[in-house]
């Protein structure tokens, strides 16, 4: 019997890929990896192939030689770590700067983006320490105004990020803007911050995989856990075809948390649908029509804001806000929907044709931070997930801190990773009446639109 879903069960057809461009152009890296089969045992395992899962592997296989072994439902970045965009920024939250300078103070909010930048080197640096070839491209990201006074808003943020903060966050004029970076009716100046840059996201968490299997950690791709019990203090996690019975578990399923597997996880996160489109690849004259010079990541200022990069190969890649059934009709018309938003920001381009469209799960929660921490009533069992759409260098770097924490804490009984910022401590709060989580989602989003449009943007 299929579990109960979230979304339309489109959405979790484990055995498909997406039709994505990232899965056109990976790497179809060489793994041992194969399905569990038969009666297995290992120190830990981890539930979830994507980065987070990978990377906790990786460190726990190269940094402290332990027996573990990761179970992925799908082929090895099926999940959101193989569909995203490719920014590698900082963020990670859902809240403004600003905000968390009120909540946490500022040393705190210091630390927390001090980590931030640490997890964008962490990428880089795994990148080429294990000689992944993930097209890294750009230097920033650049948040565009999309009003006038969009860009007084971003003034003011910059001086925030900089002056307090310490973030190499700089201003861009309309004028630099469109001389230097590209030009169209809606930019009016931006926000540059640094250091970001951009990657192809399957080709990176293919690369983590091939990393963490050579430094000994062993891999089942198509092994959906579909059974999780215990016998004394082991776990036994079941899939079709094998049972592993492991000491400690990690959970790193993130927007696509298996919530029927265990009491604990059930209405932790809110999965929010983000979609992409890419164009065919653009000619010089098409590019010269917006006087496109750069390569890196952007952001506009909407509420319910696009982000866009232009790929090595002169494709524009778009994404937004899906919707909120997760049927496939609806995702062709959210489709649509963003090919007439590429028209409507770039005019001289409205007649571009686009070659790919694909949708996945981003992952917020109510401490609208990352969840680093370990389950109350049963503390073998640790978690990462909610990197608010900012997940390639976030999820990575708690990857390692799970790694970490685990071997290395002198209390193994605590539940929330002390030793990092407040922002990541612990088990989120479960949302009231979980069913009706998607309800609230479309209720806000609704809201935000409106904010748009009443601010005159559309
Ligand atoms: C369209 C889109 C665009 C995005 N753009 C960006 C971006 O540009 N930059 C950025 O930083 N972040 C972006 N994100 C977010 C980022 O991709 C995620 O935060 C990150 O990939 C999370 O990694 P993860 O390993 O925690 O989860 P995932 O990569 O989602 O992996 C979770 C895995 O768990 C597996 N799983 C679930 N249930 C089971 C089970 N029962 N048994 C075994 N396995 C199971 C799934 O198959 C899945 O592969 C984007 C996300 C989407 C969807």
């Amino acid at each position: 019997m299929q579990p109960e879903r979230l979304y339309d069960e489109s959405l979790y057809r484990f055995h498909e890929a997406q039709p994505s461009l990232w899965e056109a152009s990976g790497l179809n890296p060489q793994l041992d990896s194969m399905p569990l089969s038969g009666n297995e045992n290992c120190e830990v395992a981890i539930i979830g192939g994507g980065y987070t899962g990978l990377s906790a592997a990786y460190h726990l296989a190269r940094d402290f030689n332990i027996d573990v072994r990761v179970l992925e439902a799908g082929h090895f970045g099926w999940g959101a770590s193989g569909r995203n965009g490719g920014f590698v920024t900082m963020g990670g939250s859902f809240i403004g700067v600003e905000k968390q300078i009120k909540r946490f103070g500022l040393e705190e909010t210091r630390r927390y983006f001090q980590l931030q930048k640490e997890a964008v080197e962490l990428v880089r640096e795994l990148g080429q320490e294990e000689s992944i070839d993930y097209q890294p491209q750009g230097d920033a990201e650049i948040i565009i105004a999309e009003k006038p006074s969009h860009f007084e808003s971003l003034k003011k943020h910059c001086e925030v990020e900089r002056d307090i903060l310490g973030i190499d966050s700089s201003m861009i004029s309309k004028e630099e803007f469109a001389e230097q970076y590209y030009d169209a009716p809606h930019q009016h100046g931006a926000m540059a911050q640094r250091p970001c840059f951009g990657l192809h996201p399957l080709r990176y968490v293919q690369g983590l995989a091939v990393a963490a299997e050579r430094r000994g950690a062993r891999l089942h791709n198509h092994s959906e856990v579909l059974r999780w019990g215990k016998e004394g203090s082991n776990h036994i996690l079941e899939t079709a075809s094998g049972k592993l019975t492991a000491r400690n578990v990690i959970v790193a399923c993130n927007g696509f948390m298996p919530e029927h597997l265990h009491g604990g996880l059930k209405a932790r996160v809110m999965p929010l649908q983000s979609q992409i489109v890419v164009t065919r690849p653009l000619t010089d004259d098409e590019l010269s029509a917006h006087n496109w010079k750069t390569e890196c990541l952007g952001v506009n200022t909407r509420e319910v804001y696009f982000y866009y990069r232009m790929l090595p190969d002169k494709r524009l890649m778009l994404g937004g806000r899906g919707e909120f059934s997760g049927t496939q009709l609806a995702a062709q018309q959210t489709a649509d929907a963003l090919k007439g938003s590429v028209a409507r920001l770039w005019p001289n381009w409205k007649n571009v044709t686009f070659d790919y469209t694909w949708r996945g799960l981003v992952c917020f929660t109510t401490g609208f931070h990352p969840s680093i921490g370990r389950m109350k009533d049963d503390t073998s069992i640790s978690f990462g997930f909610g990197y608010h759409g900012n997940g390639v260098n976030n999820a990575t770097w708690a990857g390692r801190e799970l790694a970490r924490w685990l071997m290395t804490s002198n209390s193994p009984n605590e539940t929330k990773p002390l030793h990092l910022p407040p922002q990541y401590h612990g088990m989120t709060a479960k949302i009231p009446f979980g069913g009706m989580r998607l309800r609230y989602a479309a209720a806000a989003v609704g809201w935000y639109r409106m904010k748009d449009w009443l601010d005159g943007i559309r």
